[in-house]
């Protein structure tokens, strides 16, 4: 696996690989502190695409000024071996200057209408620091997909609207949630918890679970799933709801009667630890999802 450090470089990459007829490039971007979520969508990649590239990433302009962009946590090496094993081609590594050469001043990309929703509304300017630093990585790698994690389902409205309204030329593949055996979402930040925060934590994925199965059991009233979804949160008062919604997946906005499709989606804090978790509802509850140790934990 060849790591790459200039925009110039990915660029040059991924146009002579395109240059051979049938060749297709992904891209599969991410801050690192690699886990078994972000293997799932390399692996997705791989089964898609002849060629891979991994963007490792730590994007501070999607950080606010009070968020953990200092104590992220980076772990170069085990991400390049986990990148590697997994089959990626070329790792992007770039240094802040190289993405934000004009530092503040620099342009940045926005998606108005859905900027203030979910994680928009709790974290302001997220959603431009992601959808600037996402345009500049398919500006530069011009892949053919790009894989995002359902993880961050927020983030994967944004950018499809972000590739419509731009008329982007790539293929937008939305993987599965990986999580740990007892349902814990897998995530960089999960790194952050103590053993009995993340006892605490598990109140996201059971919050999730349970609205999904009074969803199975019919019912479709929003303001009887959220109020039973707090009742959930009621009874840890160690965590701190930052929102419980439940949206249109491609809009983001509330919706009154939930239909299949619907998202209910959640953010609490875990002390100083904000994790986020959520689930596409669907007519049927799905009694095995993804575990982190399942090898075909990808699309
Ligand atoms: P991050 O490094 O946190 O920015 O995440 C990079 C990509 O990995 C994003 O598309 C996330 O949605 C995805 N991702 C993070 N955690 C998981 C997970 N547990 N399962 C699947 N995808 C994930």
């Amino acid at each position: 696996m060849e790591i790459l450090r200039f925009v110039s470089e990915l660029r040059c990459w991924s146009r002579s690989i395109r240059s051979v007829p049938g060749n297709i490039v992904g891209i599969v971007p991410t801050m690192g502190a690699l886990h078994a979520g972000h293997a799932s969508l390399i692996r997705a990649a791989r089964s898609r695409c002849s060629h891979v590239a991994v963007s490792l990433f730590v994007n501070p302009t999607q950080f606010g000024p009070n968020e953990d962009y200092a104590r992220y946590p980076r772990s170069f090496d085990a991400d390049c071996a986990l990148a590697a094993a997994e089959g990626a081609d070329v790792l992007f590594a770039p240094a802040v200057e190289e993405i934000y050469p004009s530092g503040p001043d620099s342009t940045f990309v926005e998606v108005p209408g859905l900027i203030h929703r979910l994680d928009g509304a709790s974290r302001p300017g997220h959603f431009r620091g992601v959808t600037t630093i996402v345009t500049k990585l398919l500006l530069a790698a011009e892949p053919d997909f790009a894989f995002f994690g359902q993880k961050d389902a927020a983030q994967v409205a944004v950018i499809r609207r972000l590739v419509a309204d731009l008329f982007l030329d790539v293929e937008i593949v939305v993987c599965p949630i990986v999580r740990d055996a007892d349902g814990l979402a897998l995530s960089s930040r999960n790194a952050y918890l103590s053993p009995a925060e993340r006892a605490q934590a598990l109140t996201l994925s059971r919050t999730v679970r349970h609205v999904e199965s009074l969803f199975a059991q019919g019912e479709r009233r929003s303001e009887v799933l959220l109020a039973a979804a707090r009742r959930i949160f009621a009874v840890e008062p160690a965590i701190r709801i930052d929102y419980i919604a439940l949206v249109d997946w491609s809009t983001l906005e509330p919706v009154e009667i939930v239909a299949p499709g619907t998202l209910i989606a959640l953010a609490a804090w875990v002390g100083t630890t904000r994790l986020i978790d959520n689930t596409i509802l669907s007519r049927v509850v799905c009694s095995s999802p993804l575990r982190a140790s399942d090898p075909a934990a990808s699309i």
